[in-house]
């Protein structure tokens, strides 16, 4: 089987950046009018500034407020709207359902798509896959696409002004995806774009994890304090770029299985990607058999930012096996990455390791 190995065209990061946005675009050749998508707080904190930089580039560009989930209503709607303007590319500026949106689209019209996070609270920036939910809100399909994105860029000034919760959610994301990436290596398992994993893609994962438990904690003080430092920089990229490339180009185990499967329980719901699946990762550790020391490093970052590590704490307090059992279920789907682990995986093994991490996280809460 051959190495793949895949990533965004083009990085941009750093203060301001959106600055430089139509300039960047121009770069890569990209050719308007864009239809930016965007979320209401992006709309509101960046439209003079897109005016102004698109405007020094040379585009014209619409604004398309999104409508607050990943549907496939949702991306009809973008769509239309591209066609109804001609649109030659479509900019995605939000969170991680406005992106996933947005790139959808641009793939259906076969259009670049430019990514620019307002948050780092998930790693799908700059990946070629979408997450497509229900109108209710649960886990519908996975799409995937035949690029990723032309540019993906990064305003950490905007990402400072953003909800501490949100970075820490993109440290649980990113918290798993060494683990991931180790699993699927070591099994030879395909990754997201049907090859092997590299030696490129396995560093940066490693990189990833490394910078999570360096720089992690600093980076939730410069965000709860509105302000941009080195640490949080080095946070940033670790959550969007080195996680992205991570998962993509090496693989998705367990936890992000499991997490599939905790999205069936409503308790759920009002909990995001990255907290679910730091619990996700939590049970994949334990149905690995990790070593203690291994289990309490993630224990201790985790509770040292704010993730959650109880059942409790993703709003399962009180879970009855009976709903346990569904969650099991949905995580061992037949084509769902569980089956990346290197052992056969069975909805009995899923509900036990949830319940032993649930215990695990509780006893070292209890000692805190
Ligand atoms: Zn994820």
């Amino acid at each position: 089987m051959l190495s793949v190995f895949c990533s965004p065209s083009r990085y941009t990061q750093g203060q301001d950046a959106t600055a430089r946005l139509g300039e960047e675009m121009a770069t890569l050749g990209l050719e308007g009018p864009a239809l930016v998508v965007a979320g209401r707080s992006p709309a509101r904190m960046l439209s003079q500034v897109w005016k102004a930089s698109f405007g020094d580039a040379g585009f014209t560009h619409e604004v398309h407020p999104f409508g607050g989930e990943c549907t496939l209503a949702e991306i009809a709607r973008i769509k239309d709207r591209a066609t109804a303007c001609k649109a030659g590319v479509i900019v995605g500026s939000g969170g991680g359902k406005v992106l996933d949106a947005a790139r959808a689209a641009a793939a259906d019209l076969r259009l670049p798509v430019v990514c620019c996070p307002t948050v780092a609270s998930s790693d799908a920036p700059c990946s070629a896959l979408s997450v497509i939910y229900s109108e209710a809100g649960v886990v519908e399909l996975f799409r995937i696409y035949r690029r990723n994105p032309d540019l993906v860029l990064v305003d950490t000034r905007v990402i400072a002004q953003g909800p501490p919760r949100l970075l820490v959610a993109g440290m649980g994301d990113a918290l798993a995806t060494w683990f991931e990436a180790k699993t699927c290596a070591d099994g030879r398992v395909r990754n997201m774009r049907g090859g092997l994993s590299t030696q490129t893609a396995l560093t940066l994962a490693e990189a990833c994890y490394r910078t999570l438990l360096e720089d992690g904690a600093d980076a939730l003080e410069a965000v709860k304090a509105k302000v941009v430092t080195p640490a949080l920089e080095r946070l940033v990229e670790a959550n969007t770029l080195l996680s992205g490339i991570g998962f993509e180009s090496s693989g998705l185990a367990a936890a992000h299985a499991i997490h599939n499967g905790l999205t069936t329980a409503r308790g759920t719901r009002d909990f995001l990607h990255g907290e679910k699946v730091a619990f996700g990762l939590l049970c994949q550790l334990v149905m690995e058999g990790q070593a203690r020391s291994v289990v309490e490093r993630v224990l201790g970052f985790a509770t040292a930012v704010g993730l959650p590590v109880t059942l409790a704490e993703i709003g399962l307090a009180g879970v009855t096996q009976a709903e346990l059992g569904l969650i099991a279920q949905r995580a061992t789907a037949r084509e769902e990455t569980i089956h990346n682990e290197p052992f056969e995986v069975t909805a009995v093994m899923v509900s036990d390791a949830i319940r032993a991490a649930d215990a695990i996280g509780r006893a070292w809460k209890s000692r805190l």
